[in-house]
């Protein structure tokens, strides 16, 4: 008898959401999670000003020696580092001439804590685009097949947006939208005429506007529009594995957290072919253990979940676990987001803005979309934002005492900055391997990325940073600043959407997971963090995830019910 009828590995984004899903149809499920247990009251931060910390939040030299990685993330200040790894104790290296930023938090929750929370569905374009233009392998889903996930996700997730009737970004199950400033209509405005086909929105953002009857009896609250969700939200007002999916498991009482442990392999009876459960090191203690279920998915983020399966080689094996297509660990694909640019938009100086809107506009893809591009097939899209220049730097950034209210009471010009996001190929060369011989200091491998960005990806970029002169020109944006098109662009791993390395096919040959997010080789073993993505699109990926998940997590269900798991 099996301790558990489900094991999760990690407690992020997508774990969170086979553990809700898992729970509710009544199988007793194991969440094990490396990092620490997450409490309101320990860890978050969001009732904390900068001026209430030592060094005015400033990172210190100590926490660029500890977190010299994750300490160059916009996201990453002193009252929010409690949420990110130190390097130092989670090492990695990456292949001669190559540089990849491995950003993470190893807590209950993830990286659901500290994500920017946009939401954006792929299209049918995306799920067509391998088999389109021959680069990776088709994908063995259409959108057709995702969209009611897509809706059961949002619907609980709660994801605010507007209706645009685009088929490049299909809309959802909205809350309703933030609203955009006035300098970011006028730029929509001014864009829209310029370049017929493009389009300005609100960003889809995770955080609540409307709450459900089901979100508040989670005890979930409406966003307070104050900006302060990368310290975690103590009225649970954006989706987070904390404030959604694991309190709707837990209230079920068939979910078990189990924290500070880490799954080091999944253990596989050679008789029979399946999984049996997996093997575990206690954090603090290092002491191992076995614990055994029917089932095993495998949610502990893409690099992760890749070294867990490259670790549990056997003779029957040998080149790592559910690898018999010898795709382990290719693929790696992220966004590429080297494509930046600010401007002063003139005008509106007698207005400004209500409240802190955590939020701001994105701009769908048009390149190769609905505008022909040369150079490079899939496209990019744009995030951005439009503020009172200095009231926004005032915050916490600028100045102290005097000096910062000064700069809080003289609101400067509005200032527009945005951002390209865009699509990365997947390309068997990009990779993530075990080092031959270097452990960390629980007994793991540790990871060597090889990743490298192709002609495609710099030819998009070039295009991406002329596409937002000329878009920040004909708004007659002064002051315009944007990357060099020449330059190297920021390197992998920058976007945070590492991805790709257990892709999902319809050929067992040249793919590590089925339809079903579910190993052709190890049928009880299902991976629904972002390893599965057979390509990446250009939105940020996280709403998939959640939506595979799910759908992976019910036809789990079904097999466990008819006795075929
Ligand atoms: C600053 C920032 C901004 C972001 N913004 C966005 C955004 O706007 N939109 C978007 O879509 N995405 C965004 N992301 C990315 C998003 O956070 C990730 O896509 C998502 O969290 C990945 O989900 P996951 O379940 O694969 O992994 P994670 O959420 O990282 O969860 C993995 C979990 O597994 C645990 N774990 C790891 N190894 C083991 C092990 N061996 N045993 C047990 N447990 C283990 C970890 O501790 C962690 O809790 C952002 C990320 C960051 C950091
Ligand atoms: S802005 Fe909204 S979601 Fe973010 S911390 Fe504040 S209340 Fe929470």
């Amino acid at each position: 008898m099996a301790d558990f009828d489900v094991i999760v590995v990690g407690s992020g984004m997508s774990g969170g959401w086979v553990a809700k899903e898992m729970s509710e149809k009544g199988f007793k499920v194991a969440v094990i999670e490396r990092g620490r247990k997450v409490t309101v009251e320990k860890d978050y931060t969001d009732f904390i000003d900068p001026w209430d910390m030592e060094h005015m939040n400033r990172k210190t030299d100590q926490d660029r020696e500890d977190y010299p990685v994750q300490s160059k993330v916009y996201a990453f200040q002193s009252y929010t580092k409690q949420f990110w790894v130190k390097d130092k104790e989670h090492p990695y290296e990456t292949a001669e001439g190559t540089d990849f930023r491995w950003l993470r938090g190893y807590q209950e929750g993830g990286r659901s804590i500290m994500w920017g929370r946009q939401s954006y569905r792929m299209s049918e374009t995306d799920f067509e685009a391998n088999a389109r233009d021959g680069h990776g392998v088709d994908w063995p889903v259409r959108y057709d097949d995702l969209k009611p996930w897509y809706d059961y996700v949002e619907r609980f997730a709660g994801i605010s947006g507007s209706m645009e009737g685009l088929d490049i970004l299909p809309d959802g199950v909205f809350q309703p939208p933030h609203d955009l400033t006035c300098a970011e209509i006028d730029f929509r405005d001014k864009i829209e005429t310029a370049f017929p086909g493009r389009r300005l929105i609100p960003g889809r953002v995770a955080n609540l506007t409307e709450p459900t009857q089901e979100q508040m009896d989670l005890g979930r609250g409406r966003c307070q529009a104050r900006n302060h969700c990368f310290q975690g939200c103590s009225f649970g007002a954006y989706f987070s594995s904390n404030s959604a999916t694991l309190p709707a498991a837990r209230r079920t009482g068939n979910m078990t957290l189990i924290p500070d442990t880490a799954v080091h392999k999944v253990i596989v009876d050679e008789a029979t072919g399946r999984a049996t459960g997996v093997e575990t090191v206690d954090i603090a203690s290092g002491e191992r253990k076995v614990m055994t279920a029917r089932v095993v998915f495998l949610n502990a983020g893409t690099i992760p979940s890749t070294m867990i399966l490259m670790n549990s080689a056997s003779s029957a094996a040998p080149n790592g676990l559910a690898n018999s297509s010898g795709q382990l660990g290719k693929n790696m694909m992220d966004h590429h987001s080297g494509a930046r640019g600010s401007a002063i938009l003139p005008g509106n100086l007698d207005k400004h803005t209500y409240g802190r809107r955590p939020n701001g506009f994105y701009i769908p893809r048009f390149r190769n979309h609905t505008e022909e591009a040369e150079g490079f097939v899939r496209g990019f899209g744009y995030q951005g934002r439009a503020n009172r220049d200095r009231w926004w730097s005032a915050m916490g950034q600028k100045g102290i005492g005097e000096d910062l209210k000064e700069t809080a009471r003289t609101p400067g010009p509005w200032r527009i900055s945005m951002v390209a996001f865009g699509e990365v190929l997947p390309n068997e060369q990009n990779h993530v391997r075990m080092h031959a011989n270097r452990t960390d200091k629980w007994g793991f491998p540790v990871p060597v990325l090889d990743v490298r960005w192709g002609e495609n990806e710099r030819n998009m970029v070039r295009q991406a940073v002329r596409d937002t002169r000329a878009m920040l020109e004909a708004a007659g944006g002064l002051d315009i600043w944007t990357d060099d098109p020449e330059s190297e662009p920021a390197p992998p791993g920058i976007g945070i959407h590492e991805m790709g390395t257990a892709r999902m096919g319809r050929d067992p040959a040249t793919s590590v997971l089925n339809e079903w997010n579910q190993s052709w080789d190890i049928p009880n073993l299902f991976i629904t963090d972002g390893s599965f993505m057979t390509s990446g699109g250009c939105q940020n990926p996280s709403l998939s995830y959640m939506a595979f998940s799910a759908r992976a997590a019910d036809h789990a269900a079904q097999l466990m019910q008819d006795g075929t798991l």
